[in-house]
């Protein structure tokens, strides 16, 4: 196999050092470049370790990203930023790589329409990275009527309604099933994470809403499943490690790197609970309009952020996304441009709530 080189946005991460693991263990790719944040000490080191002079902070402007995938044109980009900042970097870096091995779900979730047609522009390709969709991407043919996703349902899963409202910091990051940032963790408990994935998929597989279904899982096993029109269900089931849809994102087509394989034994699937997950009906009511997903996702943030920061309780979260989304139209967002405005204005609006 040829050299491919890679750079990593946001290689500091759960999902970036979990990358980091895996070009560990693969021959044939370089490391060649990366970002970080805030966590310049891990920067260093990673620099030193993997012996790469290109790395930027994307502290003072997110197109450091851009300008590095640029300098660099490696043949793969895997971009793993939280938030709405990952769709401008994703669609800065999509004309000088040849694949974006994407986490970043939001990019998808707020402009997904453009990031397709910059794909189909300059003719880069996507291979999807959150473990579901790696699931569904590997399964997926022609003959697929419709898809369906799973879902641990989060920390508080088992906890009585009644008290999830009080949950505290502690108690919705103790995710049963994966270690991850705190965002994505929070909006697990919430299954926030789910509608974005919803999203996700409708943009990667270009399908409706109603072809998507999504099932309770809470073995963490089976990731995804396809339909196939006449009737089997092909399901995709591997250990609950990300390295696997990571090292994927990298590989395919080619299968390179050894894992174990899941213990099987009783694997259930139930309908998600709307009364414990309430945003979880946001996948019902927005997919079709983008500034709604937008404004979703960052006033999500937001109140994700307060939570963390101790400032409001578990249950204000529900309570903020929805009076934000309340207080905005479908509208037709034509640009990058139009998102950000209301990225900033959902953004405001929650944040005078918090
Ligand atoms: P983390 O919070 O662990 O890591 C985030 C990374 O992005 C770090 O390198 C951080 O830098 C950097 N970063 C943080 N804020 C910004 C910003 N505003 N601009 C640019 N870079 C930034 O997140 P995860 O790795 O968990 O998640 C990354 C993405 O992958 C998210 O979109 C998430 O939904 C998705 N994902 C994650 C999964 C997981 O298992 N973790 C599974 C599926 C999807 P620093 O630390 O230096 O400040
Ligand atoms: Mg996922």
């Amino acid at each position: 196999m040829a050299e491919r080189t890679v750079v990593i946005i946001g290689a500091t991460g759960s999902i970036g050092t979990q990358t980091l693991d895996v070009l560990k263990r693969l021959k044939d790719f370089k490391l060649v470049g990366f970002t970080y944040h805030t966590n310049g000490e891990l920067a260093e080191r990673i620099a030193k370790e993997f012996n790469v002079k290109d790395f930027v902070s994307t502290f003072e402007d997110p197109e450091e990203a851009v300008r590095l995938v640029e300098n660099k044109k490696p043949d793969i980009t895997l971009v793993a930023v939280p938030g709405f900042v990952s769709l401008r970097i994703t669609l800065g870096v999509i004309p000088n790589t040849k694949r974006i091995a994407l986490a970043s779900k939001e990019a998808l979730v707020c402009g997904g329409w453009l990031v397709r047609e910059r794909l189909k522009k300059f003719k880069t390709e996507l291979v999807p990275v959150d473990s579901e969709h790696s699931a569904i991407f590997r399964i997926f043919d022609e003959n697929v009527t419709r898809i369906a996703l799973t879902a641990s349902g989060g920390a508080l899963r088992d906890w009585n309604v009644e008290d999830i409202k009080d949950a505290t910091i502690d108690d919705v990051l103790s995710h049963p099933v994966w270690r991850m940032g705190k965002r994505v963790t929070v909006d697990s408990a919430t299954m926030v994470n789910k509608v974005f994935e919803v999203f996700e998929a409708m943009e990667i597989f270009d399908l409706s809403r109603d072809a998507i279904d999504v099932f309770m899982h809470r073995e963490g096993i089976v990731h995804g499943m396809v339909y196939l029109k006449d009737g089997t269900v092909k399901m995709n089931a591997f250990k609950a490690d990300m390295r696997i849809p990571i090292a994927y994102s990298l590989t395919h087509p080619d299968v390179v790197l050894d894992f174990q394989e899941p213990k099987l034994s009783i694997l259930t699937f139930e309908d998600v609970d709307l009364e414990r997950y309430p945003l979880f009906s946001k996948s019902f009511e927005i997919h079709d309009s983008y500034a709604l997903r937008t404004a979703f996702n960052a006033a999500d943030e937001v109140a994700v952020e307060a939570f963390l920061k101790g400032k409001i309780k578990f249950w204000d979260i529900v309570e903020i996304v929805e009076r934000t989304l309340s207080m905005f139209e479908k509208g037709e967002p034509r640009d990058l441009k139009d998102l950000e405005e209301i990225d900033e204005r959902a953004r405001e609006i929650a944040g005078d709530m918090v």
